[in-house]
């Protein structure tokens, strides 16, 4: 049920879905994985939306090299958990709902046990191995989950329903290098936009998912592309149990 505040803190976002749409956003707890480059916007934007219980889970401290991109953490926050200080963040934007921090290193002995009992999953980690771990505890535990990942002037994102759609392993069979990569902060502020909105259509049910396809972002060009990304049923993951490369054609 809505309070007063609520509907009118809502009302432009009710009147496109209702107040049980709202409803449904209020009674969901969404884990995020990460605080930095897409958790932040990603965060943000669902706080704001009015998602009732976010679980944000990281292990780093602010650094100075993270303050062009990861907008919840500010100058003043140095040396402090990534999770207090998006937290407290979250909470002045809107007191109205619950953000659990949680300063964990996602793994695979961990990671199934950390989504258990949540309704989504935002993937806003930046190695692949952490996010493999995190798609095979998505598939076991049949939440959705949100995938986003960026280099540079580039991004992409997908959205993966256990069960039904390619997952991240599908793919990206192969985890590219670890590095220290280049970015400029606007490419994972848009994509990590980009996963809270598919997240919000999901919980909400609006629209169409962007399930078996990859919308990979050209930030140098300003254009998007969508790629179809078809289930692997050899794929580790979520198929059988021969390794095999995803299958992608340009639509
Ligand atoms: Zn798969």
């Amino acid at each position: 049920m809505l309070t007063d505040s609520e509907r009118e803190r809502y009302s432009r976002q009710i009147l496109l879905f209702g107040e049980e749409g709202q409803e449904r956003l209020k009674s969901s707890k969404v884990f995020i994985a990460g605080a930095g480059g897409l958790g932040c916007p990603a965060a943000a934007y669902l706080a704001a939306a009015g998602v009732g219980h976010l679980v944000i889970a990281d292990c780093d401290s602010v650094d100075r090299t993270n303050l062009n991109r990861q907008i919840l953490h500010y100058e003043s926050d140095i040396g402090r958990p990534k999770v207090v200080s998006a937290r407290e963040k979250l909470l002045s934007m809107n007191p109205d709902i619950r953000v659990e921090p949680l300063a964990v290193i996602i793994s695979d002995n961990n990671a199934s046990t950390l989504v258990s009992g949540c309704d989504l999953v935002v993937d806003a980690l930046d190695t692949f191995t952490d996010r493999y771990a995190l798609n095979r505890a998505a598939i076991r535990n049949r939440i959705p989950y949100i995938h986003g990942a960026v280099s540079g002037f580039d991004g992409h994102m997908a959205t993966i329903i256990p069960g039904e759609t390619a997952c991240l392993e599908c793919m990206v069979p192969e985890a590219p290098p670890r590095s220290v990569f280049p970015v400029v902060g606007t490419t994972p502020g848009l994509i990590g936009v980009l996963q809270a909105h598919e997240a919000i259509k999901q919980i909400t049910g609006q629209g169409e998912p962007l399930t078996n396809q990859l919308v990979l972002w050209d930030g140098k060009a300003s254009q998007f592309t969508m790629i179809r990304v078809e289930r692997d049923p050899d794929c580790p993951a979520c198929g059988g149990d021969s390794r095999a490369s995803g299958r992608r054609r340009e639509i």
